[in-house]
């Protein structure tokens, strides 16, 4: 059974095929620049050349179109015909309190992607339309949405109410919705199996640290508490994010500056984060690494600040599950730079964490980093988004 993921942004779409027998990508691509001068697909299929595309791409219609194209191409292709393809997943970003699971795509489905157009202004309506695409494309396939905010959806009330008057709840749904969930997902049900914890009782600290952040608390596999709120902005200190703050800032800053609430935003969502944080050096960590090493103090405070705060939620949520039996790393940081899961378990003693620094000299795979007399498990799980999107499918679909 061979799966087709999509991911679809305002101006790209990401594709993986999947075969379910072995759970082995088949080919990877990217459509860049949709809608805009310059429009690419990149291909990449295991043993071949990678395949690139230049042609334009008007919308995604014809981006999907091309994928078809690629997958079929007698050349660099992998499939002879779409036929081969049972069913695709699409990564939908907003699906607010209407789904917690996944689902197979129909109009009432289409309906609520785009009734959270205002809360994922640049995700759903992409999304959306990758959906389309596909309907248009390949007639008579069964599509999948898997929601970003599936996950976060099981946390209750008390922890997804603001304390802001509840009308606004009642009539916008301003709550807290949690992001990464499909991540979050998968990464947690790695991290029972890795770990040989009870699926039903388990405790796991998610700590998903890429360009954006977030943490997530989860028992049995249900997620209790995630960090990310309305928006992606809430939460950890990001690649350009500022993650948590007084919202007092935003009035100041429109105050002195005179911009706009809108100009703030972008500033908190953009320019903020490690970015901010380190006087503008970078939003990678490499790059601010790289800085604080040459004695460039917004650097190293910015990393510093980054350790802190993913510390505080992990503390934060050991509080709300009353205990915690693995906390486990995963995206760009997490799975790759030793040096900040190390720094943020420094702060985690009082729990009876322990790093084996060996164990922690890895990158990219599957491992314990704690030493065996550790009280808590602490994993290294490298995420694989599209891997759970098509099992969801499959799950679905089959
Ligand atoms: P993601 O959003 O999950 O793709 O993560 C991307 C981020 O991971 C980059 O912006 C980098 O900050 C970070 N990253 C990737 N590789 C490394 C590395 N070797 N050391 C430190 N950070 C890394």
């Amino acid at each position: 059974m061979k799966i087709l993921v999509i991911n679809c942004g305002s101006s790209s779409l990401k594709y993986q095929l999947i075969d379910m027998d072995d759970e082995s990508v088949i080919a990877k691509g990217l459509c860049e620049r949709i809608g805009i001068d310059g429009s690419v697909l990149t291909q990449t299929v295991p043993g071949k050349d990678k395949y690139v595309i230049e042609q334009p791409m008007p919308s995604h219609n014809e981006a999907i179109k091309l994928v078809m194209d690629a997958l079929e191409d007698p050349e660099h292709g992998v499939i002879r015909s779409t036929d081969e393809i049972s069913a695709i997943g699409h990564r939908v970003v907003h699906g607010g309190t209407s789904f917690s699971e996944s689902c197979v795509v129909d109009e009432n489905v289409k309906q609520v992607i785009r009734d959270h157009f205002d809360l994922a202004p640049l995700h759903n309506p992409a999304n959306l339309m990758g959906i389309e695409a596909c309907e248009a494309g390949m007639p008579g396939k069964k599509n999948v949405a898997v929601w970003d905010t599936g996950f976060g959806m099981a946390i209750p009330e008390k922890a997804y109410m603001y304390a802001i008057p509840y009308e606004y709840y009642e009539k916008y749904g301003i709550r807290r919705y949690g992001f990464h969930g499909t991540s979050h997902m998968f990464v947690s049900g790695e991290a029972i199996k890795f770990a040989g914890l009870d699926p039903k009782a388990a405790k796991v600290i998610v700590c998903h640290l890429g360009n954006g952040g977030s943490v997530s608390a989860s028992i049995g596999g249900k997620c209790v508490d995630t960090s990310m709120g309305l928006t992606p902005l809430e939460g950890l200190i990001m690649g350009t994010r500022s993650g948590d703050i007084d919202a007092s800032v935003v009035q100041f800053i429109c105050n002195k500056e005179g911009k706009s609430v809108d100009d703030v935003l972008t500033i908190l969502n953009k320019k903020s984060g490690i970015l901010g944080l380190s006087g503008g050096v970078s939003s990678d960590f490499r790059d601010v690494e790289a800085a604080a090493a040459e004695g460039n103090h917004k650097a190293e405070v910015a990393l510093e600040a980054f350790a802190y705060r993913v510390a505080k939620y992990i503390g934060a949520y050991t509080a709300a599950m009353n205990g915690v039996d693995a906390i486990a790393f995963t995206a760009g940081v997490g799975e790759n730079d030793k040096k900040t899961r190390k720094n943020i378990c420094s702060y985690l003693g009082y729990l009876g964490v322990e790093i084996d620094d060996e164990a922690n000299d890895v990158r990219g795979k599957n491992a314990v980093i704690s030493t065996a007399d550790s009280k808590v498990k602490v994993l290294l799980l490298p995420t694989n988004e599209e891997l759970a999107i098509a099992r969801e499918t499959k799950r679905l679909t089959e």
